[in-house]
């Protein structure tokens, strides 16, 4: 009999009974504002800074409504301004480049490893080009942050990081994100915590997080946040920084507050899904398994495989024979970019360089997301099937 697959690729799991009651009451108060706060009251946006920088260890926290909003805002704080090259990963998500674009700046793509990292050889040879890296660990894969950090700091380039994926992760015992001068991450509903849509910017820097305050809407009520520089700070910026509406509410940070305090937890109940899944594609003829770097913890919630130097005709067929047995691969390598997934070329505002090499990465990436609903159990039946199906087109060879 043909083992099929029944569990959805996208059902998050319930917002935890603690995140509901505290929102209740958000909605209750009627004061979702951010700056709308009782008296004596702190406001839920606020405590989630200041708890989100404690656990990342971070001076500074600020929550914004996107994770694409927190990178753009970090790019303006740096002062980047149009026509200004910033560095990125070609292998990243649509919203990287467009944070870029949206400054009016232009991306200079650095390429990719067969380890899914940012290829540090491409980043050496690049580094004259511009003084900003925009370093987005793509589906969680962590590059040798010290060797990355070294030659950065050797080019006088400012890093920030792009952390939608590694909220949790670290590299040699540091939490990822806390690295670079700035750091990103995305409360949006695929990602480590779900309040829809949301984002988190950390940073140890007094003036670029007093400007990043400034400019994601505080008007003059910026003393009202607990992760916050000295009010002297403000005075420098506040007259020259715009104001660039983006705040997080408070009825999306109530949410969010307990869901942090599970990190821990989450993380391993996804890394245990991983290495289920992991196990079980291992030795598939034809598949490579992405190596994961001892020096890194990585967040498993979702893992990506290589078909490579496969013919596109047989990557599709794998795709069509695993997803009639319900399991969804998403292909990075398509011609044409397709629901989330879409590479440096796809995007054509941003102009670029063929670069073969990562080409022939890009074209073997299959990715699979593994959300919290999924038992250790459903990983070792994906993971059969897409064996199973991955062997029989490759057989076919
Ligand atoms: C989701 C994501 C973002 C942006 O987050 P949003 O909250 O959706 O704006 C940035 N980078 C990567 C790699 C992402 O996956």
């Amino acid at each position: 009999m043909t083992e099929i697959f029944t569990g959805n690729f996208t059902q998050q799991e319930a917002i935890p009974d603690e995140g509901i009651k505290a929102a209740l009451e958000v909605l209750k108060s009627g004061r979702l504002h951010r700056y709308n706060v009782a008296e004596g009251d702190a406001g839920e946006t606020a405590l989630l800074e200041q708890e989100f920088a404690a656990q990342m260890g971070a001076k500074y926290c600020l929550a914004v409504a996107s994770g694409g909003y927190a990178l753009a805002t970090s790019l303006r704080a740096l002062g980047v301004k149009p026509g200004d090259k910033v560095l990125t990963n070609a292998f990243t998500l649509a919203p990287v480049p467009g944070a870029i674009a949206s400054v009016g700046a232009v991306p200079v793509f650095v390429g990719v490893t067969e380890g899914l990292v940012i290829d540090l050889a491409d980043l050496t040879a690049k580094a004259g080009q511009a003084d900003v890296l925009m370093l987005s660990h793509m589906r969680g894969h962590l590059c040798d942050m010290d060797r990355l950090m070294e030659i950065c700091d050797a080019n006088n380039i400012r890093v920030v990081e792009d952390c939608a994926h590694t909220m949790g992760a670290s590299w040699r015992g540091t939490l990822s994100g806390r690295h670079g001068v700035m750091a990103c991450y995305s409360t949006q509903t695929y990602k480590h915590v779900n309040s829809g849509e949301g984002g988190l910017l950390i940073s140890d820097d007094d003036v670029l997080m007093a400007r990043a305050i400034m400019l994601s809407g505080s008007y003059m009520l910026y003393e009202r946040h607990l992760a916050r520089p000295p009010v002297e700070v403000f005075e420098a910026v506040k007259y020259v920084t715009p104001n660039i509406s983006g705040r997080m509410d408070h009825l999306r940070a109530a949410i969010l507050r307990p869901q942090l305090r599970d990190l821990d937890t989450q993380c391993a109940r996804w890394n245990a899904l991983y290495r289920e899944t992991e196990k079980g594609l291992r030795e598939t003829p034809g598949l490579t398994v992405v190596e994961r770097p001892e020096q890194e913890v990585y967040v498993g919630s979702s893992i990506q495989f290589l078909l490579l130097d496969w013919h596109e005709k047989k990557v599709n067929e794998v795709l069509r024979r695993c997803a009639a047995r319900g399991v969804e691969l998403k292909w990075f390598g398509g011609a044409e970019p397709a629901g989330f997934t879409s590479r440096y070329d796809s995007w054509r505002y941003a102009p670029s360089e063929r670069m073969p090499e990562s080409d022939r990465v890009l074209k073997g990436i299959v990715d699979m997301r593994l959300p919290l609903t999924f038992s250790v159990k459903d990983c070792a039946t994906i993971a059969r099937i897409i064996r199973a199906e991955v062997s029989a087109v490759w057989q076919a060879t």
